[in-house]
């Protein structure tokens, strides 16, 4: 494992990170295993978030022995002063630490959101303040949108732009990423499997490490996982012409169904969830059913107000069959809440 300046912040950081997704549908006794396979293994930066379900309580049991040589992220999807104050106290106390190397405004993508986070007294003022009393030492950000991770990274206030990178998303090569590279912002790897829809490890890690200045942030669910992954980074990369043929055949057929959570479709006229609906299928499986349909409850039933007008069509840049997929994945909602929650079809 290399270990690599965490863009112009001074820390440094192994070059592979961990994602706290996962570990969500584990007991906290093989999370801690897990976590703790990953530090072994020379991981050093950790990434989670507030709405990660006991996941932040789970690096807290397993992490805060080693504390003083992790790099510790999370994220609130606060926008308000009062709010994200309350969320840096809770994610201090479950991680069971006194500071946050790095806290990020969670999938800023909306323009309204961007507003109230910049607004005075607001979401970044309440942010900063705890910069200062040394509760947080970096700010970043998390979107999935381009235009609106563009316009934050160009205000200077963030070290960090956490995007989704892999080789079915690879939009931000373009453009957030040579700006980040050029502003020294460090660049995370969201969503290196594209959220569970890239099953071949090896080849989705290639195309990340033909990229040396993103840090991907893969969530294992497993000893084994952590010990696969990790091993990608003991030998030097080689992407063959069969490896990119590869990868741009598995782009080709998911690319057709798979949502970017991009929200440029957004908002629905009629008041769907559009996002969260289209990738309930993905994450499912990330957080496990249970979890899943829980989490999303009152966005999922919002997808019965889709009266297919079609007005959503157009402003989605990748085609997606939007109201199709909903169904699709609503009716697989519905199995979900009967299974885990007794609830009737
Ligand atoms: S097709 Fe459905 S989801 Fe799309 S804008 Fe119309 S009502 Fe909303
Ligand atoms: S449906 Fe299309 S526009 Fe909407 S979030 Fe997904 S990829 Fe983006």
């Amino acid at each position: 494992m290399r270990y690599l300046p965490f863009g112009s912040t001074g820390a440094i950081v192994s070059e592979l990170g961990f994602g706290g997704i996962p570990i969500i549908r584990l007991t906290t006794e093989d999370a801690v295993r897990v976590l703790k396979r990953a530090y072994d293994r020379g991981i050093t930066f950790f990434d989670t978030a507030n709405s990660y379900e006991g996941s932040e309580e789970k690096f807290g049991s397993a992490l805060s022995g080693v504390r003083e040589k992790i790099f510790i992220a999370t994220k609130s999807k606060k926008r308000d002063g009062k709010g994200v104050t309350e969320h840096i106290e809770l994610s201090l106390k479950r991680m069971k630490t006194d500071y946050i190397d790095l806290f990020q405004f969670h999938q800023v993508v909306q323009e309204k959101d961007w507003q109230a986070i910049i607004a005075p007294g607001g979401a970044l003022d309440a942010a900063l303040e705890a910069r200062q009393q040394g509760k947080v030492r970096f700010i970043g950000i998390t979107s999935h949108g381009i235009p609106t991770a563009l316009k934050a990274i160009s205000t200077g206030e963030f070290v960090s732009i956490q995007f989704p990178f892999n080789f079915i998303e690879t939009g931000a090569a373009e453009s957030l990423l040579p700006l980040a590279q050029k502003t020294g912002l460090a660049f995370i790897a969201m969503k290196p499997f594209a959220g569970g829809a890239i099953t071949d490890a090896s080849l989705a890690f290639k195309f990340l490490r033909s990229h040396p200045y993103v840090l991907p942030i893969p969530g294992c669910d497993s000893v084994e996982s952590v010990d696969q992954v990790s091993s990608f980074y003991e030998s030097p990369n080689t992407v063959s012409e069969e490896d990119r043929r590869a990868m741009e055949s598995i782009a080709d057929t998911l690319g057709k169904e798979f949502c970017r959570r991009c929200e440029y479709c957004q908002p629905c006229p009629h008041g769907v969830s559009i996002t969260l609906g289209m990738t309930y299928q993905l994450l499912a499986s990330r957080m496990s059913p249970r979890v899943a349909c829980g989490y999303v409850t009152k966005a999922l039933e919002t997808i019965p107000r889709c009266v297919e007008c079609g007005a959503c069509l157009p402003k989605c840049p990748y085609n997606l069959p939007i109201p199709d997929m909903l169904k699709k994945h609503y009716a697989l909602f519905r199995e979900h809440r009967k299974l885990y929650h007794n609830e009737q079809n």
